[in-house]
C-alpha cells in the first residue's frame, strides 16, 4: 500500500474497475455513461505531477490555473444531460477536454468552446491523438454560445454563471437540455437543469457543486 492507501501494484484493468466502482457509487448508473467513461481513459487529459491521482474522484489542475473537474461530476452531468445519438452538442469550457471527450461517444457531433487558446490546442491535440474526429473545439467566449452551429440539441457548461446566460437558452432546441453550475463564485453554486419547452424553459436544482467561474472575454494564453 501507498501513503494513501491505495494499492501500489495495481494492474490498469483493476484501476479501471476502482474508477467505474467510484462512479456507481457516486450516482453515475446510465450505462451508455459508464461505458463512454470505460473508453475515455482520464489519463490522457491530465499532465504532469498530478497525472498519477487521474483515477481519483477528485478535480485536478490543468494548465492556465483552471481544473478537470471531478469524474463523479462529469459522470452525473452528462447523465443529466441524456444526450441522444443524433445529437449535436455544446459544451462551454473546453479546458482539459475530457468531458467533451466523453460526450463525443454519446452525440454525433460536440462543439466545445474554451476562452484560453492554450487549452483548446491542447485538448485538440488529445483528441486527435485518440481519433475522437466528431469534436470541433475552438476559442471563443462561450456565453455567447456559437450562433453560427446554433441551435443545439444539448449544452453543457462547465464553469459556473451567475444566471444560465441568455445567448445559450436561445441557442437551445426546443425540447433542448442544457446543464450549467448557477451561483457566485467560491459561494454555494448548484448545478441546474434547463429544459427547454414549446412556450419556455423548465429549471431543476439538482446538486450542490463547485466550479471556477464563467469568465467574460478570451484569455491571454
Ligand atoms: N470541462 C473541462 C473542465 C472545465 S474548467 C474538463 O473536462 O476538463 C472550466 C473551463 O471554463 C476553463 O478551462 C475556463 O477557461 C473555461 N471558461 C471560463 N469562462 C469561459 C467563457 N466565458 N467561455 C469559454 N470558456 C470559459
Amino acid at each position: 500500500m501507498t501513503e494513501d492507501g491505495l494499492p501500489d501494484d495495481e494492474t490498469a484493468a483493476e484501476r479501471k474497475m476502482r474508477f467505474l466502482f467510484a462512479l456507481r457509487s457516486r450516482g453515475v448508473t446510465d450505462i451508455r455513461v459508464l461505458t463512454a467513461m470505460e473508453r475515455i481513459d482520464r489519463g490522457h487529459f491530465v499532465r504532469g505531477l498530478f497525472a498519477e491521482r487521474a483515477y481519483e474522484d477528485m478535480p485536478l489542475p490543468i494548465a492556465c490555473g483552471q481544473t478537470i473537474s471531478q469524474p463523479s461530476v462529469v459522470g452525473l452531468m452528462t447523465q443529466a444531460l441524456n444526450v441522444q445519438p443524433r445529437d449535436t452538442v455544446l459544451e462551454v469550457g473546453t479546458g482539459s477536454g475530457y468531458q467533451a471527450a466523453i460526450l463525443s461517444q454519446l452525440a454525433r457531433r460536440v462543439y466545445t468552446v474554451d476562452r484560453h487558446r492554450r487549452l483548446v490546442r491542447e485538448a485538440q491535440d488529445v483528441f486527435r491523438d485518440l481519433g475522437l474526429v466528431n469534436i470541433v473545439a475552438m476559442a471563443a467566449d462561450g456565453s455567447f454560445g456559437l450562433p453560427d452551429q446554433a441551435p443545439f440539441d444539448r449544452i453543457i457548461v462547465t464553469a459556473a454563471a451567475e444566471d444560465p446566460p441568455g445567448p445559450l437558452l436561445a441557442q437551445l432546441k426546443i425540447g433542448g437540455i442544457m446543464v450549467v453550475p448557477v451561483g457566485q463564485s467560491d459561494t454555494v453554486q448548484h448545478l441546474i437543469k434547463v429544459t427547454r419547452h414549446e412556450t419556455g424553459y423548465d429549471y431543476e436544482e439538482l446538486r450542490p457543486v463547485r466550479f471556477v467561474p464563467l469568465v467574460e472575454g478570451l484569455g491571454t494564453e
